[in-house]
């Protein structure tokens, strides 16, 4: 009696096993599933999956979809009756409409061993992480899925010898991670000065599908030797937001000071696409600012940053134009002098006086007028939203410097590697290694 209850107990949690295993396979992927668990194959066999439809007794036929080739033009191959293709088409609206199939996008088709080629399931792939399941076999039905995004830590480093998008590909990383670092270092780097032996590292996690990159979740640390000097950009959750900090806890954006005066009676004349030109007596867009200040008063420049043209020129009279960085750009016009020492190439401080208020050029006043360029397009400077650059409060200051520590002490270990090296070595702990 006893040994016949062991015998059940025995039978009932293998079957238990075995069905939690085999249950298990469709909803993880099936080689980690190998690896993970040891099966022994001769005990049973598992189902080759595609998108997780058991196929081995059926056919796969992979395309992509040509340009104005609708599913019907698909499908009808594949022994499916135009009134099955109504109801497709009649239930996919809601879900994802057969009509409209991207050209260029991947699909594939199960279909019966047999010479008709009935087809089971057409799948179309309208994005890397999603995929749509048209189901023809027994009932039909539509059902989109989203592909499992793998989520991996990555280190690497390199020089730059070309371009940062070269040295990133050439890492064989994604080049969504340039628009990543253009972000992280708007202010440090200027990426169309990029000098000969600038260098980077990140710390970054990659998503792919299927072993493709199909995103950048998130950088978990950046360094950039730019001209020679180091920046570090480390990712920190203040009580407002995420943000990059520098390893001291400053930030790394840099704000730009509200008016290129800092005394001014009044605003004469804001930005507009069409106003009456008071010299010109005709309506134009004016494209700037106008602050009214009496003749000499200094005008500062709104941010860091480099002259890139100082001269006199027509309507503009003497004028300064400034890039700060590779996403803004300021201009001052009607100046009666440039300031001493300001010319093209001229690196100059927020706040530095680089000419003074006049009325040179189309101007019946003295005044500055103020224009402002954001990824090269004029806007208002008044509405215009700048970063805010405030630093790490004193109250999470010790908090952010020790993860600060911990992160560059990472970035300071990831050494730079040849270029056919793909991924930078990651760094081991032990400081002993007894094979470096
Ligand atoms: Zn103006």
């Amino acid at each position: 009696m006893k040994k016949t209850r062991i015998w059940l107990v025995i039978t009932g949690l293998t079957i238990a096993l075995i069905s939690a295993v085999y249950l298990k396979a469709p909803l993880v992927e099936q080689e980690e599933f190998i690896s993970e668990i040891e099966v022994d194959s001769s005990f049973f066999q598992l189902p080759t999956l595609h998108y997780g439809y058991p196929i081995d007794s059926f056919e796969i036929v992979e395309g992509k979809v040509k340009w104005n080739q609708n599913l019907s033009e698909i499908l009808t191959a594949f022994n499916i009756s135009y009134k099955d293709l109504h109801i497709l088409s009649q239930r996919s609206k809601e879900v994802y409409d057969v009509r409209k199939l991207k050209a260029g996008s991947n699909y594939s088709i199960i279909h019966d061993r047999d010479s008709l080629k009935t087809a089971r399931q057409f799948i179309f792939e309208p994005s890397p992480t999603e995929y749509v399941v048209y189901n023809l076999a027994d009932s039909i039905f539509v059902d989109v899925q989203q592909k499992p995004v793998k989520v991996k830590e990555r280190m690497l480093a390199a020089e730059i010898n070309s371009s940062l998008y070269e040295a990133i590909l050439d890492q064989g990383a994604s080049p969504l991670l340039v628009g990543k670092m253009v972000d992280v270092f708007a202010w440090q780097v200027d990426f169309f000065r990029i000098a000969e032996g600038d260098k980077f590292k990140l710390i970054f996690e990659e998503e792919t599908v299927d072993g493709e990159i199909v995103g950048i979740k998130s950088i978990k640390g950046a360094y950039f030797e730019h001209w020679g000097k180091p920046y570090y950009a480390i990712p920190f959750q203040t009580e407002e937001k995420l943000d990059f900090f520098d390893e001291e806890g400053k930030s790394l954006r840099k704000t730009l000071l509200k008016s290129p005066l800092e005394y001014f009676s009044r605003i004469s004349s804001r930005y507009s696409l069409r106003r009456f030109h008071p010299v010109q007596k005709r309506y134009k867009a004016h494209l700037g600012t106008d602050y009214a200040a009496p003749t000499g008063t200094p005008i500062r420049t709104v941010g860091d940053g480099v002259v890139l043209e100082a001269r006199y020129h027509g309507g503009n009279g003497n004028y300064v134009k400034i890039k700060h960085n590779s996403n803004y750009t300021t201009q001052y016009l009607h100046m009666s002098k440039i300031a001493r020492g300001i010319r093209p190439g001229t690196t100059v401080k927020q706040g530095q006086t680089i000419g003074y208020v006049g009325s040179t050029g189309l101007a019946n006043g003295p005044h500055v007028c103020f224009r402002f360029w954001k990824n090269g397009r004029q806007v208002d400077a008044l509405k215009v939203d700048i970063p805010s650059s405030s630093g790490i409060e004193d109250t999470q200051l010790a908090e952010f410097k020790v993860y600060s520590d911990s992160v560059k002490n990472i970035l300071d270990k990831i050494e730079y590697q040849h270029q056919e090296t793909l991924l930078a070595k990651i760094p081991s702990d032990s400081e002993d290694d007894p094979n470096p």
